[in-house]
């Protein structure tokens, strides 16, 4: 391959802050909400013109993780947000199972208002490019927008990007790969009939609809497409609401790849837009509640279900998760089972585990640097652990509970897990009582 030095650039230093925060998904935007109400100057920079990441841009709902065997294991900001979007009439808990639908505009409204009134210093368009370091510890991390190249110089950072692209740029060492989970294009559709005995349920997280609110007559009909030829993959389908108007969120769309390889990622957004095309016509062709139907608007990207993972201080793994592990100080309980949806299928295999299970603080500390903290999709975890942890309520909670680490790493220069546990414990990360 050709080679060459792309022109030296001078890079300004435009914000200082104690703890910068990239990538403004569910984690991100958690994280520093979380260290800025603890009294640090926070900035959060996104590549996207939102936040909420997969959750508002890629239409993934219901937000998953909060209640198990009906008890809420989850709470603080990732609770707060949902309580902010049912006081707009845009969200609404799916009891027993206590999933939550909800509209992805005012997710996106309610987190930028969450964000802001916390004093944190937003940042969109912008790409994280690059970093600096000094020895192990990175000092600055470069975002490439409209303005051209800028830095951002923090005491403490967190990688949110869910590709751990900080954490690989600044040279971390990485969990070995595994088969990666296939990636998704949801979508809305507006104009479907709902009211029928065919989607009344499935529209709705409650568990009524069947396991996993999959919509076993669809999935059926769409396997029967697959073997004729007429579709390559899919999985599901879930519908749901989007809680105001009569719009549905759709994932049945399905493709395997490595979405954190540029050119593979190409593929699979190209072939998961005409699979979405074709999905679509077949169930207008089968259904009459389809057939008014019309796709109003897709995921900015593809709905990324897996990528790299940092090696952490400790990593945890699906056997902690079912033996029920306890850490020193655990940074969430995590409520979702152990959900792997199959690379090269349409098949899903869940596992449940008997009690909410852990997350140790040392899964969000890269072993070979400083100055910087991972959470959300990127945190140290194998492949079983990695599906359950990775639902929306539950990287919330790990965001939350990165700030407050990223907090005690400005104060005390290091992390006092009896501190950070009575912090998040302080907080209703982890509700009392759980
Ligand atoms: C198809 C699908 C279905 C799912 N179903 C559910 C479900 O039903 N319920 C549930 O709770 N969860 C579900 N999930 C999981 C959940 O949505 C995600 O795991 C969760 O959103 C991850 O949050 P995150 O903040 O870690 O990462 P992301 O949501 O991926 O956010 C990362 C953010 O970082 C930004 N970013 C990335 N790279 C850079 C960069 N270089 N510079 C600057 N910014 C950057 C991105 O734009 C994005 O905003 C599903 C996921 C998928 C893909």
């Amino acid at each position: 391959m050709d080679e060459f030095v792309c022109q030296q650039r001078k890079v300004p230093v435009t914000e200082h802050c104690d703890v910068a925060v990239i990538g403004g998904g569910p984690a991100g935007f958690a994280a520093a909400v979380s260290a800025a109400r603890n009294g640090k100057s926070t900035v959060l920079a996104e590549r996207l013109g939102a936040l909420g990441g997969t959750a508002s841009l890629g239409y993934v709902n219901p937000i998953s993780g909060f209640f198990q065997n009906g008890n809420r294991v989850v709470g603080g900001l990732a609770w707060e947000l949902v309580q902010r979007l049912e006081e707009l009439g845009a969200a609404r808990v799916e009891y027993p199972k206590g999933h939550v639908s909800f509209h992805p505009e005012a997710w996106k409204l309610t987190a930028q208002r969450m964000a802001l009134e916390s004093g944190v210093r937003l940042m969109t368009n912008m790409t994280l490019s690059g970093c600096m370091l000094d020895g192990w510890r990175v000092t600055h991390a470069v975002l490439d927008g409209k303005s051209g190249p800028e830095a951002v110089a923090a005491r403490c950072f967190i990688d949110a990007t869910g590709d751990a692209d900080l954490c690989r740029m600044a040279g971390a060492e990485m969990m070995p790969a595994n088969t990666l989970q296939p990636a998704s294009l949801c979508f809305v559709l507006e104009g479907v009939d709902v009211t029928t005995p065919l989607l009344k349920d499935s529209i709705h997280h409650t568990g009524a609809g069947g396991s996993h609110s999959v919509n076993d007559t669809i999935h059926a009909y769409l396997e029967a497409c697959a073997q004729r030829g007429e579709l390559e993959q899919f999985g599901g389908p879930w519908f749901n609401t989007m809680v105001q108007g009569g719009a549905v969120t759709v994932n049945v769309t399905r493709r395997a790849g490595n979405a954190a390889d540029r050119a593979e990622l190409t593929r699979m957004e190209c072939q998961l837009r005409e699979e979405m095309f074709r999905i679509v016509a077949l169930l207008k062709r089968e259904y009459p509640e389809f057939r008014e139907c019309s796709i109003v608007a897709s995921g900015v990207n593809a709905g990324v279900r897996e990528t790299r993972r940092i090696l952490g201080l400790d990593t945890v793994t699906g056997q902690d998760m079912l033996a029920g592990r306890r850490w020193p100080c655990p940074v969430v309980r995590c409520a979702h089972p152990m959900d792997v949806h199959d690379a090269r299928s349409s098949a899903q295999t869940v596992d449940y585990y008997a009690s909410a299970a852990y997350v140790p603080h040392t899964a969000l500390i890269p072993r070979n640097l400083d100055g910087l903290l991972a959470t959300g999709r990127c945190i140290s975890a194998d492949a079983m652990a990695y599906a359950s942890l990775r639902v929306q309520a539950t990287v919330m909670a790990m965001g939350e509970s990165a700030g407050l680490m990223a907090a005690e790493i400005c104060d005390h220069g290091v992390i006092d897990p009896s501190r950070l546990s009575a912090a998040i414990r302080q907080r209703g990360v982890i509700p009392s009582g759980m």
